[in-house]
């Protein structure tokens, strides 16, 4: 087992090393409020099961976790409603971008799985039938589990968003037409782009993520999901939470991840502890080009990986 200090010098290597793969990536443009962040940011932090938390860089600085979310929101519907949700979305790679039309109107309105805008959009609905506030159930959950009771929304992406969102709003728009939203399309969008407008450091996602390494069981000791529904959300992670670049992904770093397009991955290292990387510069897919190369040079070198 590696050291404290060994793991602390291995991320400061990494942070230092993964800097100039900055260059090879964009900020997401397409969300205005986005595009003003600087892309040479990064950060790390790897919270383990036993309560250790390291970091390195941008580590503590609070970013927009944007589709990181969905992890959290898949965890709280599976909880609520088991099985059931799997009559409204997929399980399966899509083998295209996340914000895609052409594949929802061929399968009628079923999202191919639930990290998809679109499959993102019926947990939301789902949540806000289940609990009448999604957003309001999803940050007080963040705050509980990372410890940062000051988790909160940046208005100013939530706006920019929904300005911009026309994407967003012809896929929620088009699963209404199929009968598979519960809820006005205005309120299902509007919680979604605050959600996507939760800003977090990798510090404050790696310790929220901690559920996910330790088979369900929270920060306080409580169950939020069996063995198998947190074996069922590492799974979907590995095979879909990284879009179209899902299957490089888990080549390179062989854990469940989940991205998002502000630049932060979420990777789960099972019964050891979770990482989280920053890095707005993307690559086409959507990830985070330093934070992809970051993770893959951690697995190779430790050896942690689920393979
Ligand atoms: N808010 C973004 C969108 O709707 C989320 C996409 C992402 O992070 N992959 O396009």
């Amino acid at each position: 087992m590696l050291g404290f200090m060994d793991l602390q010098s291995l991320l400061d290597d990494l942070a230092r090393e993964v800097a100039p793969f900055a260059a090879q990536g964009k900020v997401a443009d397409y969300i205005p409020a986005l595009a003003a962040v600087d892309p040479t940011r990064f950060g790390i932090a790897l919270a383990m099961t036993d309560g250790q938390l390291y970091g390195s860089g941008d580590w503590r600085v609070p970013f927009s976790i944007q589709s990181v979310s969905k992890a959290f929101s898949l965890a709280l519907v599976l909880a609520r409603d088991g099985e059931a949700l799997w009559k409204r979305v997929g399980r399966e790679p899509s083998g295209n971008p996340f914000n895609s039309l052409v594949q929802l109107e061929y399968e009628k309105g079923i999202p191919r799985n639930p990290f998809l805008n679109a499959g993102a959009l019926i947990l939301i609905d789902r949540l806000l039938s289940l609990t009448g506030d999604s957003l309001g159930t999803l940050r007080d959950f963040l705050r509980a589990e990372s410890g940062n009771p000051t988790v909160d929304i940046d208005p100013e992406v939530a706006a920019s968003e929904a300005t911009h969102g026309h994407r967003n709003a012809a896929l929620a728009h088009f699963m209404a037409s199929c009968g598979n939203l519960e809820n006005p399309v205005e309120r299902v969008l509007d919680h979604y782009f605050r959600q996507c407008a939760l800003t977090m450091s990798c510090a404050d996602l790696a310790k929220a993520g901690l559920f996910l390494a330790n088979h369900g069981l929270r920060a306080d000791g409580s169950r939020l999901l069996t063995r198998s529904e947190a074996k069922r959300i590492n799974s979907i992670m590995l095979t879909c939470g990284t879009y179209d670049a899902a299957g490089d992904f888990a080549y390179r770093v062989g854990l469940p991840g989940k991205s998002g397009v502000g630049g932060g991955i979420l990777a789960v290292l099972p019964e050891r502890g979770v990482l989280c990387v920053w890095s707005p510069a993307l690559d086409p897919h959507g990830n985070g080009v330093a934070g992809v190369e970051a993770l893959d040079r951690f697995t190779t070198r430790t050896g942690w990986s689920i393979f």
